[in-house]
């Protein structure tokens, strides 16, 4: 079956095409556009791209187009692309003002550009739709419950990959399979010891993730992607209280204060150098404290909700780094895992070093807990759940 995934951002459209089957995928073109200023044309010439090329013989031969949709208003899961998705995107296009619109546009456009292909999208959402009530509601009044304000949860694509990934590592099977097939059977019981798993998700973007028996029990990501760690340029937790505070005493507008906390915040807001880690490396090791500072604050965060899962899962078999920064950065990975010997995390120096954007396991012979790197392949996970719901 071929899938094309789509991957939209508002001035951008990156597709890869996979072939897949029953034993798995390949990926058998890609390509890209950025500053683009209307997507349907770029759709339109991707396609061509795609036939000029003897990739397809005709776009009828793209059975699938798969949308890894973010944050739907009463949608989430592996669903059919269709209207009631795109209502459900624009129900919450303030929420995710850089990431629903330019999806409920991209299926608006694949639908007539491929009338023929099943459009299928993914939110990031649906890894945690069995996370507890608890866990995902806010201490807040009925009314702001009942317009949809709750704890959803992002990159869900992957931490399911990690889920799945990190159970086959570990030579738990059974656990693997459950990751797999969740979206179509749900949670499954577990012969044997239960697996559980914290997942960093470490790039542009980071949240940290609890996982049991292949199923998310909670995150660090919130009602919106300002939530949880520090982001590039976005806040993480922020105190609700510091809002009206910071419109009276600097006299701001609304407005301008979900500007500056979409746009000037995160790892940017506090060392002033950049939203990429590198620069912020780079300026911490020449002496610049702001930056040091960002670093810092960065592997606090990660470290506080490592903890939090850690203690919610009752323990721990392993503990994954995954996307830019949790497969690139050793550095950050040796800080996380700092003092933790206690509770049964020992990194090994030396495989920590060696380990270049590429699985590994990182653990020393003494940890009790796994510790892994996981690249991410979110593209991968989006051709493999279109293709178990087509299929
Ligand atoms: P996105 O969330 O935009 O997909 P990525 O997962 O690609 O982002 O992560 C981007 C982040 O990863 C940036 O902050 C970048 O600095 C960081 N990163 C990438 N390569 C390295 C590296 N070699 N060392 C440290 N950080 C890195």
């Amino acid at each position: 079956m071929l899938i094309l995934v789509a991957n939209l951002g508002s001035t951008s459209f990156k597709y890869r095409l996979f072939r897949m089957d029953e034993s798995g995928g390949e990926v058998v073109a890609k390509g890209g556009y950025e500053r683009v200023t209307d997507h349907a044309s770029v759709i339109d010439d991707a396609l061509a791209t795609l036939q000029r090329d003897g990739v397809i013989a005709s776009p009828d031969e793209i059975e699938a187009v798969g949308f890894k949709t973010v944050l739907g208003k009463d949608l989430s899961g592996c669903v059919i692309a269709d209207q009631q998705t795109i209502d459900a995107l624009e129900g919450f296009a303030a929420v995710a003002p850089a990431h629903n619109p330019p999806y409920a546009n991209g299926i608006r456009q694949f639908a007539k550009a491929l009338p023929k292909a099943k459009l299928v999208a993914l939110f990031e959402t649906a890894f945690y739709q069995w996370t507890s009530p608890a866990s995902y509601n806010y201490a807040i009044p009925k009314s702001w419950r009942d317009i949809g304000i709750r704890r959803y949860g992002f990159h869900g694509a992957s931490h399911k990959f990690i889920a799945e990934r990190s159970a086959e590592m570990c030579e738990r099977e059974e656990v693997g399979q459950i990751a797999r097939r969740l979206y179509l059977d749900g949670p499954q019981t577990v012969s044997g010891k239960p697996f559980r798993v914290v997942s960093c998700h470490l790039g542009g973007s980071s949240s940290v993730t609890g996982i049991l028996n292949g199923v998310a029990i909670g995150t660090s990501m919130g009602f919106s992607p300002q939530s949880g760690l520090p982001q590039n340029n976005r806040v993480g937790e922020l105190d609700s209280g510091a809002i009206p505070y910071a419109m009276r005493t600097l006299g701001i507008s609304l407005d301008e204060v979900e500007r500056q906390l979409t746009k000037e915040s995160g790892l940017l807001g506090i060392s002033g150098v950049s939203n990429d880690l590198r620069d912020i490396l780079q300026a911490a090791e020449s002496g610049n404290a702001d930056a040091q500072l960002s670093l810092d604050a960065l592997v606090h965060s990660i470290r506080h909700w490592i903890g939090a899962f850690m203690l919610e899962l009752g323990g721990l078999d392993a503990l994954v780094f995954t996307a830019g920064i949790g497969e690139n950065n050793a550095a950050l990975r040796e800080r996380v895992c700092d003092g933790l010997e206690g509770f049964g995390i020992v990194i090994d120096p030396a495989k920590n070093d060696a380990c270049r954007a590429a699985e590994a396991d990182i653990g020393s012979a003494a940890s009790a807990a796994r510790i892994l790197v996981i690249p991410a392949n979110e593209e991968l996970v989006l051709a493999r759940e279109v293709f178990r719901k087509l299929s």
